[in-house]
């Protein structure tokens, strides 16, 4: 609850900083905002402190203290399926992946290092099952983090590892023939379509014709 001096102030700071007044009931409301803001900030403040001062005896880390999402495939965690060490909160594939280095550790600090397979269709219009093609052919590099079964969980595509990936105007050569490819192959199909389409209709002409 905001003292009644507090509020006051509010409505002093309010019309120095955008000259007008505000009702004292907007004050209140907007200061309780502010100070419910500030309880987050502060509280979240005071978790990190926490942890980072628990990771100082617990080098390995803990479980995470509630709901997050992995820093590095974005899958809800929880108490259960989530651990939180010295590179942040993790999903447990990707805390082991970290671990024996099939992804580097800066994947966890920088989430601008790298494209997640499915990120590839709306920024290069590469759909995921094309992704995993070009993968296999050796076009894209992928860092594979799997889960307990040995099943793909994640593909992270290192920008550094992928520099055709960066700038979409400036496809490698092997990209662009990969397109240039398709692009014929799906031209053909068009064209065969429209002659299959031509002969048919010529097909219902005739006949058509032949019965008058
Ligand atoms: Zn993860």
């Amino acid at each position: 609850m905001l003292s009644d001096e507090a509020v006051k102030e509010f409505q002093e700071i309010y019309k120095k900083k955008f000259g007008k007044e505000i009702s004292y009931q907007d004050a209140y409301e907007s200061g309780q905002r502010l100070v419910n803001l500030f309880k987050i900030l502060w509280e979240s403040d005071r978790k990190d402190k926490q942890k980072q001062r628990r990771l100082k005896t617990e080098l390995d880390g803990f479980p995470v203290d509630g709901t997050y999402n992995c820093i590095v495939c974005h899958t809800y965690i929880n108490e259960t399926t989530g651990w939180y060490d010295k590179y942040g909160q993790k999903c447990f594939p990707c805390r082991r992946a970290v671990k024996e280095k099939v992804i580097p550790a800066f994947v966890c600090k920088n989430s601008d290092s790298f494209y997640m397979i499915w990120q590839l269709k709306s920024y290069f219009n590469i759909h995921p099952q094309t992704a995993r093609k070009l993968i296999r052919q050796g076009v894209l590099k992928a860092r594979i983090i799997t889960n307990d079964n040995g099943q793909p969980h994640e593909y992270i595509l290192l920008k550094k590892e992928n520099p055709d990936l960066v700038d979409p105007e400036r496809r490698s050569s092997a990209l662009k023939s990969y397109h240039r490819n398709r692009d014929k192959v799906f031209k053909k199909q068009i064209k065969e379509d429209k002659q299959k389409f031509r002969a048919e209709q010529e097909k219902l002409l005739k006949r058509a014709k032949s019965k008058n």
